[in-house]
């Protein structure tokens, strides 16, 4: 892609429209379909443009965690009391550096609703928590710790609240499905019975523009360019940059080489077709970053880098584990575990079994395996000495692990070589206001563009917290699909 295929077309260039609609959504994942079901809702004629040949992009391949808070009917049901405020503490503190603190707001605030919103279009909840370490629930359990809210340090900043809400996980006409197509199969059934239409292989490569306003979209179905006219507004929701080799270079380069939890349609056009007509980016560098550990063995392990020091809470997030060792361990780890504390994590439930592989060495004392690992003389010995001092005493005054997972290692142990057991996306993006307006560099709203998703800079800037891609992308999504269908900006 050249950025001279890149560059607004004036409108007067245009010489034959093939589609004209009110509000014109380029991406049919969990952003565009938010937006359409608003603009349609708002009497808005709608056209989703979609490259694929269906609807869902990443979203439909989700665990589908949508991370909501403040008092859910769902966290309520299972008793846990939340509060936009307690949830607002944990993601400012979660989620930066440089947090979005007015997004960050506005979300948590905006949360009850919009779980309500979301339930309204047929999205189900199962009333179940799963409350063990994990990315995932096993079953179709409607909500579990998805962001290290009840693990140090944040469990000492916010009342720690389950927020991971999954949609349940099981359709019973066509079988099993993930959480991520049961939150994409109701809206977008909900979209087209609103009357949105959607053109599929259709994929968005320029934007039309009129002086400053956008007025359209260049796109290209089966091998031709069209033109199609939006009267209203254009909402870009064509995902993030995960797979653009060049932006991931030029801006987030420890995913080189890794990109993961991201679908190859994200290649970043969305985000370069607005640059190209001014709009602002915001943290292009921050990214999610999964880590292929088994979270039951590490919380009941210690993950050591590469000089054989503990370095993050093993209980933890495994998003927060992954972030840890990527930015701060050059991507170096190992996990170090006893037999008694294997076999109990191996006895355990898990929705990632693709995790659980055979150590890479064992050894009968903690010694023979530092000298195995290679690590030098004394390292991993005295990491081991003083973590099952303090265990014994169920402390963890290093990284405050919980007490119910503080034991001291004993007799046989292994080690799990996890050096570059890292992928994941993006989460930078265009820069817009709480209205999923797109601004223009120069800070003012760009006319007639709107974008959600992950084109776009959300509310996790630095950290992340499982469901934030899901749940902002649908909140601002909306916002997107309001503020386009009253056209005007003023
Ligand atoms: C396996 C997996 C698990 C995940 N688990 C979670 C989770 O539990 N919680 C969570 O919050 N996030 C999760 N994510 C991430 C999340 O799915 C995405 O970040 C989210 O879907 C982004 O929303 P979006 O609307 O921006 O993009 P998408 O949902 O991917 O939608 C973008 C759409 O735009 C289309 N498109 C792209 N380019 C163009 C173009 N030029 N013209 C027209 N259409 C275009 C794509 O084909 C796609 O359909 C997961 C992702 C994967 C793959």
């Amino acid at each position: 892609m050249t950025a001279g295929k890149l560059r607004p077309v004036p409108a007067a260039a245009i010489a034959e429209w093939h589609e004209t609609a009110d509000v014109v959504i380029a991406g049919y994942g969990i952003a565009g379909v938010s937006a359409a079901i608003e603009a349609a809702r708002s009497g808005a004629q709608v056209l989703i443009l979609e490259r694929t040949s269906g609807w869902g992009g990443a979203a439909a391949l989700a665990g589908g965690f949508v991370y909501l808070g403040g008092g859910t009917p769902l966290q309520r049901a299972l008793g846990f009391e939340d509060s936009a405020e307690n949830m607002e503490k944990f993601l400012l503190a979660a989620v930066g550096p440089g947090a979005d603190a007015a997004k960050i707001a506005d979300y948590c605030r905006g949360s009850l609703e919009h779980y309500d919103w979301l339930v309204g279009n047929g999205v189900p909840f199962r009333e179940a928590l799963w409350d063990e370490p994990g990315w995932e629930p096993p079953h179709d359990e409607g909500l579990a710790y998805s962001g290290g809210e009840n693990a140090a340090p944040f469990n000492a900043v916010a009342s720690p609240a389950p927020r991971g809400h999954v949609p349940r996980m099981r359709d019973k006409r066509t079988g099993e499905r993930g959480g991520g197509y049961m939150l994409m199969k109701p809206l977008a059934e909900t979209a087209e019975a609103l009357g949105v239409r959607v053109s599929y292989d259709v994929r968005l490569t320029r934007l039309i523009v009129d002086g400053e306003r956008v007025v359209g979209v260049l796109a290209r179905r089966y091998g031709r360019e069209i033109a199609v006219r939006a009267e209203l507004g254009v909402v870009l929701a064509t995902g993030g940059f995960a797979y653009s080799e060049q932006m991931v270079a030029d801006h987030a380069p420890r995913l080189i080489g890794r990109p993961g939890a991201a679908i190859e349609e994200h290649d970043g056009v969305g985000i370069l077709a607005a640059t190209a007509f001014g709009a602002a980016t915001a943290h292009m560098d921050a990214t999610e970053v999964a880590f292929f550990g088994d979270p039951q063995m590490m919380a009941r392990g210690i993950l050591v880098n590469g000089q054989g020091q503990r370095y993050v809470t093993e209980d933890t997030y495994p998003g927060r584990i992954g972030q840890a060792t990527l930015f701060h361990q050059d991507n170096q780890a190992f996990l170090v575990i006893d037999e008694q504390a294997h076999e109990e994590a191996l006895a355990t439930e898990t929705a990632t079994p693709v995790f659980r592989v055979p150590p890479t060495w064992a050894a009968e004392t903690v010694a023979e395996l530092e000298a195995d690992m290679g690590l030098p003389e004394l390292a991993l010995q005295t990491t081991v000495e003083v973590y099952n001092t303090y265990a014994a005493q169920g402390l963890d005054p290093l990284f405050g692990k919980k007490p119910e997972w503080l034991r001291p290692l004993t007799g046989a142990v292994a080690a799990f070589d996890l050096r570059g057991a890292t992928a994941g996306f993006p989460l930078g993006g265009l820069r817009t206001d709480l209205d999923s307006r797109v601004l223009h560099v120069s800070g003012e709203p760009i006319p007639g563009l709107f974008a959600a998703g992950r084109c776009t800079a959300g509310i996790c800037t630095g950290g992340y917290v499982s469901g934030a891609s899901l749940g902002d992308g649908s909140f601002y999504g909306r916002r997107a699909g309001l503020a386009a269908a009253k056209g005007e900006v003023e």
